[in-house]
């Protein structure tokens, strides 16, 4: 064990300081009431300045970010996030405004929200948004909310299902449950599109509207959406559109024109943002000319959503601009093409074809692992991918395969690193076939070996003293 592998505790010195206030210059406050005083003197570490920055140094470095290295989590969107888009979230004027303050002195601020409605209306063809939902999940339940309140005011009480493919981001479900909606499950085709067959049965008066993802879950563009809109649209539904995978469409294909009614983006993914472990987030929702009336008049969050997002997404729609967006989503679909044509003869590639920003591999394609408890599995090939400094990919999901392996390298990575990848990869695999110990041992360079996840997430230690 290092030194500094201690915990700051452990560093603790009694008397040690690492800091010298200045002397108080203001008045005495007033008594605080002995019933609320302290007894003992907090139990908190004294260490030096020095201790300090290299606990928090430390603890930074045993995780893995996007300024760390390749990160290519399917779904979740993991670009790398400029930093002058910090500069302008930084700067004092935006981030010292007081969520009060009068509007007479936040014009600033109002006018970021006016431009970002008009530009994410432009590259959605949605008609207006609200801006206050802080995640996916979030847009997504505000954007149910809107679904109902437009049946509601039109008296049609009858229409309580949402549709949604079996291929869903989880959270689908998930909202329009906590929406108060019955979820009606539509499969999917061998081809991962959605069964326009299996759908027309499930269409009738009930049915409030459909939730679909464009390109899907599985990275795949549904070609007949337009189709299933006029299906959806014709029993009086309306369709929702999850456009947190909005990455490869900007400037190339809007929700809107594919006959969409209501969407969410994440800002967070798209637009670029440092995410992931529970935030920050943004998940403005945008809706149809026709259903402006139905968008909140009361808040869904505290103020109006994560400005902090909102000011990086901004900053990072004009320093790009028309052009470079519609760059945006060609460089990810070629990368993420290039990885799966490179590395399907290793792992099992289940839909040919052209995808998207992301594709699915369905584990290791010959070392007698599928499934198989003695051979290597996706979680094998994800922990040995961190011993080589990558991050692992998404695992087990979408659940339409046993082995998902979901791979979304983004655009911001180059060749050289996107190639360093699949030759680890292609190691791996190697590995597997001969030894397949090294995977299922691995990582084996991590600060963590193998947490037990079930019991990490049911009963987490989260105090020092209860480890000792
Ligand atoms: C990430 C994601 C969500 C959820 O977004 P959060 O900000 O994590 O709540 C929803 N749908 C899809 C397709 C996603 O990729």
């Amino acid at each position: 064990m290092k030194y500094y592998d201690k915990l700051v505790f452990e560093l603790s010195k009694e008397g040690r300081v690492g800091y010298s206030l200045p002397v108080n210059r203001f008045p005495a406050a007033p008594e605080i009431p002995a019933a609320l005083r302290r007894e003992a003197s907090l139990d908190l570490p004294e260490v030096s300045e020095p201790d300090v920055v290299r606990h928090y140094t430390n603890l930074s470095q045993m995780n893995f970010g996007v300024d760390t290295g390749f990160y290519p989590l399917g779904s979740c969107t993991m670009k790398y996030n400029p930093k002058i888009n910090e500069e302008v979230a930084a700067l004092p004027g935006f981030a010292g405004l007081h969520p009060l303050e009068h509007a007479g002195l936040t014009k600033g601020a109002l006018k970021v929200y006016q431009e970002m409605e008009k530009a994410l209306a432009a590259i959605t063809g949605m008609y207006a948004f609200t801006f206050d939902p802080c995640a996916g999940a979030h847009g997504e339940l505000t954007g149910l909310m809107i679904m109902r309140q437009y049946h509601m005011m039109r008296g049609d009480l009858a229409r309580t299902k949402v549709i949604v493919p079996d291929s869903a981001h989880g959270t689908n479900p998930a909202s329009a449950a906590v929406c108060g909606l019955e979820v009606v499950e539509v499969k999917s085709l061998e081809n991962g599109r959605v069964d326009v067959e299996a759908l027309k049965p499930l269409l009738d008066g009930t049915v409030a509207g459909m939730m679909m993802t464009n390109p899907n879950t599985l990275g795949l563009f549904e070609t007949q959406i337009k189709e299933i809109a006029e299906l959806v649209h014709g029993v009086g539904g309306l369709m929702y559109y999850d456009g947190a995978n909005m990455n490869p469409l900007m400037g190339v294909v809007r929700p809107g024109d594919m006959g969409f009614d209501i969407m969410h983006l994440n800002l967070h993914k798209t637009f670029s943002t440092p995410h992931g472990g529970g935030g920050p987030g943004s998940g403005p929702v945008g809706v149809a000319e026709h259903l402006v009336d139905c968008l909140p008049d009361i808040r869904v969050s505290g103020f109006h959503g994560n400005f902090g997002v909102i000011l990086r997404a901004y900053a990072y729609i004009l320093m790009l601009g028309k052009q470079n967006l519609k760059k945006v989503g060609q460089y990810s679909v070629l990368s993420a093409n290039y990885i799966k044509e490179c590395l399907k003869d290793a792992y099992k590639l289940p839909i040919e074809g052209v995808c998207k920003h992301e594709f699915v591999f369905d584990g290791l394609v010959n070392d007698g692992a599928h499934d198989d408890v003695h051979g290597a599995t996706t979680l094998d090939v994800a922990k040995r991918l961190l011993d080589f400094g990558f991050h692992a990919p998404t695992i087990y999901f979408p659940l339409l395969f046993h082995q998902a392996l979901m791979i979304e390298p983004t655009e911001t990575e180059s060749k050289e690193t996107i190639d360093a990848f699949i030759d680890v990869m292609h190691k791996i695999a190697a590995e597997a076939a001969e030894d397949p110990r090294i995977l299922q041992e691995a990582p084996h360079n991590a600060p963590i070996k193998r947490p037990d996840e079930t019991t990490a997430a049911r009963n987490p230690i989260l105090k020092f003293k209860d480890t000792l």
